[in-house]
C-alpha cells in the first residue's frame, strides 16, 4: 500500500463531468490499496476570469485582496470533487490551504510555504475520507490568505506530499510526460521515463514548460519524487527525481524559446568602465539580460549584444536612449526574430565535444548562429526564428533522441511557433 498524492489541474476539472472522472480515477487509485489525497486546481479559466473580475472594478488591485478573490477558484473546484466523490460512494472531506495547514509567508500573489501542518489530512485519511486540498493557497502568520503564484497547484501538492511524507506526487494534466523536445516542433520526440531534478528545471526555464520551476525546485529540496502523467489516460508519465540510477543519456532534451530579443549596440568605444555604464542602465529599469556578447575591437571601437525577453523592449530602449549620448554613439538594432536553443543534459559535465557537435550539426544544415551561451548542464544558441523548427529536428537526431514512432507531421511557420509559446506563457 502506498500513500498517494494526485494532483490534477484546471483542465481536468474544467467541467461536471471532468470532476466525475477524477473522482473515478480517485477511486480506483483507492481500490488499488492506496491512500490517497487530492489536490485541485481551479475550474478550467477560473483564475484568469476573477482576475478579469477584479480588473474590472480596479486597475491596481491590492494584493491581499486579490489573493482573497483568486483563492476562490480551487475553493469551487474542492468543494465539487468532494461532492462528486461522496456521490460516487466514496466518503471524502474538503480542505481550503487554511484547513490543510498550508502556512505560507506574507508575500501575496507569490507566497513562499514555510510549513505545512499536516494534521487535519492524516486524521482524514485515518477515519476513511479521501481529502481533497485546495491547489495554489495557504495562511500566513497573520491569518490571511495568500497565493502561490501562477500555476501554483502543482507546489502545493508537492509540499503536501511532503508533509504526509507521502511515496510519490502524481501531477494529472493534458500533458502526458517530458518529452525530449515539443512533439509540435519534432515528430520524433520521445517521452522520458525518468528525468532528473536538475535537468527538468533547466528545460523548464530554457522555454519548455510543463511543471512550475517552484514545485521542481521544492520536489528537489525535499527529495519528493513527482511523476507526471496524463489525466486522460493510464500511461506511464515521466519520474523526475534525483538523478542516481537513472539511465544517463547525454542529452536528455532540447528546449526552444523564441519570447526573447536580441540587442547589438554598434561602435561602442572600447574603453574602461564603458560596460558597466550600458548594463548598469539597463539594469536600472529592470532588463533581464540573458546572454551578453562583446566582440573584438576594431578601432577602438567594439560591437556588444544582449538577449533578453522581448516583452522588457519598452524598458530596454528607455535605458538605451538615455546612456547612448553618455558613450558617444547612438546606434543599436533591435532583433526580435529570434529563438533560442537549448540542449540540455546532466551528462554534458562528463562528455566533451557537445558544443563541437552542435556547431557542426548547425553548419551542415546551413542554420547560422548568432549567440552562444554555455551552463554546466546547458548549451544555447541563438539563432534565427524561421529556423526553430528545422534546428530542434537535425539536433534531435544528430544526439540520437530520435524515437521509432513517429507523431503526426506539423510544419509549423515561425510565427505559429512565436505564437504558441506566447500563448504558453
Ligand atoms: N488556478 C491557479 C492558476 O491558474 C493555480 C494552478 O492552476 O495551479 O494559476
Ligand atoms: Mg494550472
Amino acid at each position: 500500500m502506498s500513500l498517494i498524492v494526485a494532483k490534477f489541474g484546471g483542465t481536468s476539472v474544467a467541467s461536471p463531468e471532468r470532476i466525475k472522472n477524477v473522482a473515478k480515477r480517485l477511486i480506483s487509485i483507492k481500490q488499488a490499496g492506496n491512500e490517497v489525497v487530492a489536490v485541485v486546481s481551479a475550474m478550467g479559466k477560473t483564475t484568469d476570469e476573477l482576475m478579469g473580475l477584479a480588473n474590472a472594478v480596479n486597475t491596481n488591485p491590492p494584493s491581499r485582496e486579490l489573493d482573497r478573490l483568486l483563492s476562490t477558484g480551487e475553493h469551487v473546484s474542492m468543494t465539487l470533487l468532494a461532492l462528486a466523490l461522496e456521490a460516487q460512494g466514496y466518503p471524502a472531506k474538503s480542505f481550503s490551504g487554511r484547513q490543510a495547514g498550508i502556512e505560507t509567508n506574507g508575500t501575496h500573489n507569490k507566497a513562499k510555504i514555510v510549513k505545512v501542518h499536516n494534521e487535519r489530512i492524516l486524521e482524514a485519511l485515518e477515519e476513511g475520507y479521501i481529502p481533497v486540498v485546495a491547489g495554489f493557497q495557504g495562511i500566513d502568520a497573520n491569518g490571511d490568505i495568500t497565493t502561490l503564484g501562477r500555476g501554483g497547484s502543482d507546489t502545493t501538492a508537492v509540499a503536501v506530499a511532503w508533509g504526509i511524507n507521502a511515496e510519490i506526487c502524481e501531477i494529472y494534466s493534458d500533458v502526458d510526460g517530458v518529452y525530449t523536445t515539443d512533439p509540435r516542433v519534432a515528430p520524433r520526440a520521445r517521452k522520458l521515463e525518468a528525468i532528473s531534478y536538475d535537468d527538468m528545471l533547466e528545460l523548464s526555464s530554457s522555454g519548455s514548460g510543463v511543471l512550475q520551476s517552484r514545485a521542481v525546485e521544492f520536489a528537489k529540496k525535499w527529495g519528493v519524487v513527482i511523476h507526471s502523467r496524463s489525466a486522460f489516460s493510464d500511461a506511464q508519465g515521466t519520474l523526475i527525481k534525483e538523478e542516481g540510477q537513472m539511465e544517463q543519456a547525454v542529452i536528455t532534451g532540447i528546449a526552444h524559446d523564441t519570447s526573447e530579443m536580441k540587442v547589438t549596440i554598434r561602435h561602442v568605444p572600447d574603453a574602461v568602465g564603458v560596460a558597466a555604464l550600458v548594463f548598469s542602465a539597463l539594469a536600472d529599469k529592470a532588463v533581464n539580460m540573458d546572454m551578453i556578447i562583446q566582440n573584438t575591437s576594431l578601432d577602438g571601437a567594439t560591437d556588444i549584444s544582449f538577449t533578453c525577453p522581448a516583452s522588457d523592449l519598452p524598458r530596454a530602449r528607455e535605458a538605451l536612449d538615455e546612456v547612448m549620448s553618455k558613450i558617444g554613439t547612438d546606434k543599436y538594432d533591435v532583433d526580435e526574430d529570434i529563438a533560442k536553443i537549448s540542449l540540455v543534459g546532466t551528462g554534458m559535465k562528463s562528455s566533451p565535444g557537445i558544443s563541437a557537435k552542435t556547431f557542426k550539426t548547425l553548419g551542415e544544415n546551413n542554420i547560422n548562429i548568432l549567440a552562444i551561451s554555455t551552463s554546466p548542464i546547458r548549451l544555447s544558441v541563438v539563432i534565427e526564428a524561421s529556423e526553430t523548427q528545422r534546428a530542434v529536428q537535425v539536433l534531435h537526431t544528430a544526439f540520437e533522441l530520435d524515437s521509432d514512432s513517429v507523431f503526426e507531421e506539423t510544419q509549423l511557420s515561425a510565427e505559429e511557433i512565436a505564437a504558441k509559446m506566447k500563448k504558453g506563457r
